[in-house]
């Protein structure tokens, strides 16, 4: 049978149903997802060696003879060595083979292998164990560049790479070239066969340079071109034309002056939404800087002219916090404020939706719920996401859809972008910054300990708590042996200290007289807010949690955040934690324990306690950790990529993003004929958003 891309993958030999569910789990179900499914790393076995020049450090190919039969022995219950004697021109060796006992009779006498592996003993006792062995006239895995895959359990690197071979030499013709010639001339890009061929099974380090500079290129202009199409798209359409209220009225609610950068950002907002054309801006400020209330902005202008606001957070507790806050304050002003949340079920919510369809409510504050089918406004004209990395594309432009037209969108970030990768990941919105943070706030004192310092640690919780301050505890993992569900980039290792068993540690042995609270991701909402609640409230000394609590979480009189094996987290994902703290006016601090003794990862920590500055942490985790990090963590509500993933070159990134640019300006929607192809490439890499192009 001829193969094409859109064979499924149990078309091929060796995959029965158990193997393409397995493969299934990767995403591969066809023969064009194996050929997309790019190699995370690669090994050299193509250098060659006799026997007796072999280096003894490196794996070598070698060409050898079986010189007599093979002979196996079980040494115990589920374990099996195959011994066998092999020779070359130069001399012979003993390898061994652990637990593959059909190698006693694959192997034949007198048959020419080449084995790849380490060749290890002086002369005259040289062996290999479990070296890589195939026939000389069917070698497939030896003498090249190896592919090394993601794999998943049930899937071997050997299955893949096996398969893929299979699909690259009947299909790498097939791969269709969505990159307009012109454009691959003026970029010196591979075209699309060679760089399939090339970065699974490359001919040599060139070959496999070239291969993939082309597929990280194509990547990262097709993630721009569809940001960017998504955003001329929305420039074109009509906007809802709201009245100027004088700022005045807004500002007299509040507890507060606000700051010289939260009045910059309302008059950029003021612009945008009395401009005619629909707002698309988002906000960027560093924790603690005051995001919620340009949010409240919003909806207090939206509501002067008779429309609704809806406000997305991404976590129940967040969004209920955003409510305890907000709800007091515009309904100063005559505003009328719901919250929507999982949490609000059967005849709440269907209070809630009622108004929100009558028009009763002017800001809603809710999670995921707001996304629901049974959510319809009357007359929605604002949607705040808060914490946008948390969301997707697509989910913004769910809850945009459920206006009549073209609704204004504000979305505000904490995570702060590196400049570098700004215009790629937010290249569909204006940009505000909120570089300022109010006054009175000291910067958190930041402190990286091993474990030598934890006794005194503790004494410190207890002093401050004392003093009527409050602390977080932060660990990595839920229970032992798991990761949070919130945190799914983490690794499950013993060592990690577990929420769970850690608070009980933590309140019958080291602080049985202060009141220690516990929050993670997996307890149902009610019990965390009843917590949270608690901890708001000042009835709890000190909270242990997962990262639940990264972000928006604001108890001013939290004064220290304890991060448990540090390590493990990203700078930003730290900054974010520490951001917890330091929101009143107490002097905060924040220790980062970790018991790594690698230079690198301590050198790594003590960025945060040089600067608060998180723009500077993110440039740094860029440059420690490469934009791979920035991409894959999926925190950014991109679509997903593949290779670029990986990618390490900033050039390349740059280089796609002009390209994309200038083709946009040259045809913005793509709609010339011989962009077909590429439109539909584009349409495809955000088709898992949801129909965000239509
Ligand atoms: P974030 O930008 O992290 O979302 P928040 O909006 O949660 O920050 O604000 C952090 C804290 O600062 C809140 O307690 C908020 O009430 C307070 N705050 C916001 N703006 C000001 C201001 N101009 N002056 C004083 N306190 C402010
Ligand atoms: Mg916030």
């Amino acid at each position: 049978m001829s193969l094409t891309l859109k064979t499924g993958v149990e078309a091929l030999p060796g995959v029965g149903p158990a193997r393409a569910k397995a493969l299934a789990r990767l995403g591969l179900t066809t023969v064009g997802d194996l050929l997309n499914y790019y190699p995370r790393d690669y090994e050299d076995r193509r250098k060659s060696a006799f026997i007796a020049s072999a280096p003894e450090d490196l794996p070598v190919c070698l060409t050898l003879m079986v010189a007599e039969p093979p002979r196996l022995s079980r040494i115990r219950k589920g374990l099996e060595l195959v011994k066998v004697r092999l020779v070359d021109d130069t001399g012979s060796l003993t390898a061994t083979f652990f637990n593959q006992g059909y190698l006693k009779d694959a192997l034949r006498t007198g048959e020419t292998y080449i084995c790849f592996g380490k060749v290890e003993g002086p002369p005259g006792r040289r062996q290999m164990t479990n070296p890589v062995c195939e026939r000389a006239d069917r070698v497939r895995f030896t003498g090249r560049i190896l592919p090394v895959y993601p794999l998943t359990h049930g899937v071997s690197n050997n299955l893949l790479a096996g398969l893929t071979l299979r699909c690259v030499e009947e299909c790498a013709d097939q791969a269709e070239e969505c990159l307009p010639q012109d454009l691959r001339q003026a970029h010196q890009l591979a075209e699309a066969e060679f760089a399939i061929r090339n970065v699974h099974f490359p001919a040599d380090e060139d070959a496999l340079a070239v291969a993939r500079r082309r597929l990280i290129f194509e990547e990262l202009f097709y993630l721009t071109c569809g940001m960017a199409l998504l955003r001329t798209r929305r420039d074109k359409a009509a906007g809802l034309l709201f009245r100027p209220f004088p700022e005045e009225d807004f500002l007299n609610l509040l507890p507060f002056a606000l700051t010289g950068a939260q009045r910059r950002v309302i008059g950029e907002m003021t612009a945008d939404l009395t401009s005619g054309g629909p707002m698309n801006r988002l906000v960027q400020g560093d924790v603690g800087s005051g995001k919620t209330m340009l949010a409240a902005y919003g909806a207090w202008l939206a509501a002067k002219n008779g429309y609704q606001c809806a406000l997305m957070a991404p976590t129940e507790l967040l969004a209920e916090q955003h409510y305890r806050s907000l709800a007091p304050l515009l309904e100063q002003a005559g505003l009328r404020v719901g919250l929507l949340t999982g949490a609000v079920k059967g005849k709440a919510r269907k209070t809630v939706y009622a108004a929100l369809e009558s028009g009763e409510l002017d800001l809603v504050i809710g999670t995921h719920a707001l996304l629901s089918e049974g959510v319809t406004f009357a007359r929605l004209g604002l949607v705040v996401t808060d914490e946008q990395h948390r969301f997707g594309v697509g989910q913004r432009a769910t809850l945009a859809a459920k206006a009549d037209g073209t609704p204004h969108v504000l979305v505000m970030s904490a995570t702060p972008i590196p400049r570098t990768l700004a215009l790629i990941i937010y290249g569909d919105l204006d940009v505000s910054v909120v570089d300022e943070l109010p006054p009175g706030r000291s910067p958190v004192e930041t402190y990286v300990v091993g474990e030598d310092k934890r006794q005194r640690m503790y004494n410190f919780v207890r002093k401050l708590v004392g003093e009527g301050r409050q602390a977080y505890i932060v660990c990595p993992a839920v229970e032992e042996g798991e990761t949070d569900g919130d945190n799914p980039g983490g690794n499950p290792a013993a060592d990690l200290k577990a929420a769970v068993t850690y608070a009980q540690t933590l309140q019958t042995q080291v602080f049985p007289d202060l009141r220690v609270g516990l929050v993670h991701g997996k307890m149902k909402s009610k019990e965390k807010d009843t917590v949270m609640t608690a901890f708001a409230a000042g009835d709890l000394d000190v909270l242990v949690s997962t990262t639940v609590i990264e972000v928006g979480v604001d108890v001013p009189n939290a004064a220290l955040m304890i991060v448990e094996n540090a390590d493990r987290f990203g700078l930003s994902q730290l900054h974010q934690l520490r951001g917890r703290v330091g929101r009143g006016k107490h002097q905060s601090y924040c220790v980062l324990v970790t018991s790594t003794r690698s230079q690198d990862s301590r050198e790594r920590l003590r960025v945060l306690s040089k600067t608060n500055d998180g723009f500077k942490i993110a440039e740094e985790d860029l440059r420690l950790r490469g934009p791979g990090d920035f991409f894959g963590s999926r925190q950014h509500g991109l679509p997903q990529l593949g290779i670029a993933d990986l990618a390490g070159d900033m050039r390349v990134l740059k280089e796609a993003q002009n390209a994309a640019e200038e083709l946009l300006r040259a045809d913005p929607g793509l709609t010339e004929p011989e962009h077909t192809r590429l439109l539909a490439r584009v349409k495809k890499l955000f088709s898992e958003q949801g129909d965000v192009f239509n």
